[in-house]
């Protein structure tokens, strides 16, 4: 088993965690800025290139702002990533609002920001436009069916609840043309963790080639293509990144193929990543509580699947580092779990680790993106806080941990007390 890369030591993480009780998030921001100058580099061609970071993976102001000073938008899905959006003092057209199954006080609040609003459904043109009333710039979610296959998180296309039809999308903007929309954009997202670049080529393909069908067809012109989020990361050190200046070359071919040679050009191409961009950078660090030893070998962490769902949701691999033990043999087989009761609650099944003891520092690795954002309070457990490893080496704490308080806060004891 390779190694994977720690932006600490064992010293230096010891420093963190004698301020900073476990258990923790810590995101790196050298490691994200470096990577979101990388994202923007790749795709320098293509003039008016954005990248809306999808909030949801690692609602932080303090990491959208990090995100914005390097250029980047905000992609929105729910009230509270608008709001978070408005907080953050983000306006216009630096808002992306990709949503489904909306209620109306969500695209009231989008067009109160100025947000670009991608509808998911052709009945939803008419329902924004009576509760909200209908934007200037429109873009559709496209839901290309069985002309692309999909992967175990998001599904295939034909059974996932998301966009429109091909015929659809025809339809749709011709009604909003109708209605008197004058921009417009085009959206899909069919991936999920896809670590394969020839796939987002592909995707663009499919979005090329429909634009220019549509844009004939109904005398459009597109301002944007947004090409979704799902650029996977390598949460196996096996594994190897998607190389972003292959997908960029790919898409620049067929942007001179498709869009420049048929006049559909500029063309602004969109990405809405959320874990390409903070997965990487961020760690749950735990200390060992427990090692029990039954028909399995079990090192019970101070942290559980309300931290970190992933492995117990979708039997996702993290890669564990114990640290100061990444060079002792990896030989003793684990079950790496947490205490809720739940069966489930487990980061790892079967792993193979250097032997564990009680108080050892155990960093998951790769949870900058639905990682804490994912978390829950079953049990009662707290959420913990999220922490930011600085480029000069200074940590900063940019959310704290909760409290009992916070926990039963929305409970009245008090009427409780007297209720018979
Ligand atoms: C979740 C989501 C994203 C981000 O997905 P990643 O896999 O984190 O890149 C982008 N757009 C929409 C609409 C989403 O639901």
């Amino acid at each position: 088993m390779l190694a994977k890369n720690l932006p600490f030591n064992k010293e230096k993480l010891e420093e963190i965690c004698s301020n900073h009780p476990t258990p923790f998030h810590i995101y790196d921001e050298k490691g994200m800025i470096e990577n979101a100058k990388k994202f923007n580099e790749a795709f320098s061609w293509n003039e008016g290139f954005r990248e809306f970071y999808a909030i949801k993976a690692a609602p932080n102001p303090f990491l959208m702002k990090l995100l914005r000073n390097q250029g980047f938008g905000i992609d929105c899905s729910s009230m509270a990533e608008l709001l978070l959006a408005e907080q953050v003092g983000m306006r216009g057209e630096e808002i992306m609002f990709t949503s489904n199954d909306t209620p109306a006080e969500e695209y009231q609040k989008a067009m109160e920001l100025g947000a670009i609003i991608n509808l998911d459904d052709i009945k939803h043109i008419e329902y924004l436009e009576e509760h909200a009333g209908l934007p200037e710039l429109i873009s559709f979610r496209y839901n290309p069916g069985a002309l692309k296959g999909g992967n175990i998180i998001i599904g295939n296309p034909e059974d996932s609840k998301y966009g429109f039809t091909r015929e659809q999308m025809f339809e749709g903007y011709k009604i909003a043309k109708e209605k008197g929309v004058k921009r417009f954009g085009i959206h899909t997202m069919v991936a999920s963790n896809e670590l394969d670049p020839d796939y987002f080529i592909e995707t663009a393909e499919i979005i090329f080639d429909l634009i220019l069908d549509i844009s004939k067809e109904l005398d459009i012109k597109f301002e944007f293509a947004n090409l979704g989020g799902g650029i996977g990361i390598p949460y196996k050190s096996e594994h190897k990144p998607v190389d972003l200046n292959r997908v960029s070359e790919g898409i620049k071919n067929l942007y001179e193929k498709l869009i420049v040679a048929n006049g559909l050009h500029p063309l602004k191409i969109y990405f809405e990543s959320g874990r390409a961009i903070t997965g990487p950078y961020g760690y749950l660090v735990s200390k060992v509580l427990h090692i029990k030893e039954t028909y399995k070998k079990y090192a019970g962490l101070d942290s559980c699947m309300a931290n970190l769902m992933r492995p117990a949701l979708y039997g996702a691999y993290h890669h564990i580092t114990v640290m100061g033990k990444e060079d002792q043999a990896h030989k003793f087989l684990y079950d790496v779990t947490g205490s809720l009761c739940e069966n489930n609650d487990k980061f790892a099944i079967n792993r193979l680790l250097p032997e564990i003891h009680p108080d050892d520092l155990v960093v998951i690795h790769d949870t900058g993106a639905h990682g804490h954002s994912m978390g829950f309070n079953y049990n009662g457990k707290l959420r913990s806080a999220e922490l930011l490893l600085r480029e000069n080496g200074e940590v900063v704490e940019i959310r704290r941990a909760e409290t009992y308080d916070d926990l039963f806060g929305t409970l009245d004891f008090d009427t409780a007390a007297n209720f018979e």
